[in-house]
């Protein structure tokens, strides 16, 4: 056995120039015109729920994903909250997602009054096994009247909610053809891959809806934030509504038609997505420069590999990650001390969604993959900025 944690801590200094002082995992970088709009959105008063940014921000961002419409929302799990209420999920019903994923997934169910249910990943891109996933759902799903029931449980499933971990996209198509097959909606949490496409198509556009994040480690970043994507236009004007408090527009009446939410992103952070969406290609190909080197540098050490996109994928990076043999798996703790008490942050993935108290009773598909790659997973830094080249 070599020395693993010297091995990675060396490794990663190699490629970005650490000069002694701490490197977080992933910073955002705020170089362009994010002061200047913020100026002009304080200086315009319309500061709230409307104005010019709002409008403007929704457009880049419908305009660089592909999609028809982009709504914007106070934060990433919010966004997902209305995108599983638009799909109808409702009270006991079940959701199928990755055992691997940050808490807001399965949070965002939960709010629902529903039930994630946790599916096994695959070790090519670190989601959602499409494969596997058929596999469970001819044994335990039952479509009758065209729903589609869990026989275990007798609950309705009524959605499947992929997450393109780390910004690494999901093999979408064969998950798109079980949400037909089995008449799930398919809904993509896409809060990490802004800038990552699957087979040439941008990532949150597959599903009927998907959603992003502006969260201060995001890609990019509004401090907090969220947006919705569609294709289907009426769903987008139904969404704006209810996360505009389901007001009726009117000079002086208040009438509200529905339950709403108040879930919209005020103007300001519209105005730093703005600035931030104009760095958006430099920061892509500054953090897929940094993954190259990465990938270059880890090439040659024994006892760990840097995790690199899927032939059909283009991924933006969005947190490196290094996977480590399973001969080394005891040794992760060691490469985190290792490297946080030197001034490299690094991390554990997150826990799977099964060890948490509220969702330990949770139905979940055998998850042998999620299970040992989760003691191997390292990401390390990740940041725009370590790339100081002039692109
Ligand atoms: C960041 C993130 C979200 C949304 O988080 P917010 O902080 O609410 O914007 C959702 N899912 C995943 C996988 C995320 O990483």
């Amino acid at each position: 056995m070599t020395d693993i944690a010297a091995d990675i801590l060396n490794t990663i200094r190699k490629v970005i120039d650490h000069a002694g002082s701490f490197t977080a995992l992933h910073i955002p970088v705020f170089e362009g015109n994010e002061k200047r709009y913020l100026a002009e959105c304080v200086d315009s008063n319309f500061v709230s729920s409307i104005g010019e940014f709002v409008d403007r921000f929704e457009g880049m961002l419908a305009a660089f994903t592909g999609v028809k419409k982009a709504v914007l929302c106070v934060n990433g799990t919010a966004a997902l909250h209305i995108c599983l209420k638009m799909s109808g999920v409702e009270r006991d019903d079940e959701v199928l997602m990755p055992a691997l994923t940050f808490i807001a997934t399965a949070n965002a169910v939960s709010y629902c009054g529903a039930v994630p249910h946790f599916i096994d990943i695959e070790e090519r891109t670190l989601g959602t096994d499409p494969r596997k996933l058929e596999e469970y759902l001819d044994e335990i799903a039952e479509l009758r009247d065209g729903a589609c029931y869990n026989k275990l449980t007798g609950r309705r499933m009524r959605a499947i909610l992929p997450m393109h971990t780390f910004g690494h996209p999901v093999d979408m198509d064969p998950l798109m053809e079980i949400g037909r097959n089995y008449n799930l909606a398919v809904i993509e949490d896409a809060a990490e891959s802004l800038g990552s496409y699957y087979k040439g198509m941008h990532t949150g556009g597959f599903g009927k809806l998907g959603i992003l994040s502006f969260n201060g480690n995001k890609i990019i970043t509004t401090g907090g934030g969220g947006a919705i994507l569609t294709n289907d236009e009426d769903m987008a004007g139904l969404i704006k509504h209810v996360t505009t408090t389901a007001k009726v527009p009117h000079p002086w009446e208040f009438y509200h038609d529905m339950l709403g939410y108040n879930y919209r992103m005020p103007a300001l952070n519209a105005a730093l997505g703005c600035a931030q969406m104009e760095k958006l290609p430099e920061f892509i190909a500054k953090k897929r420069l940094l993954a190259e080197r990465y990938a270059a540098a880890f090439a040659d050490l024994d006892g760990v590999r840097f995790f690199t996109e899927p032939a059909f994928a283009k991924s933006n990076y969005w947190l490196n990650t290094l996977i480590l043999d399973r001969d080394y798996a005891e040794q992760r703790d060691e490469v985190l001390k290792v490297t946080n008490s030197n001034g490299i942050m690094t991390r554990p993935a997150w826990t799977l969604m099964e060890y948490l108290p509220m969702y330990k009773d949770c139905p979940r598909m055998n998850l042998d993959i999620a299970e040992d790659l989760v003691r191997r997973i390292i990401n390390i830094p990740s940041s725009a900025n370590l790339i100081t080249d002039k692109l």
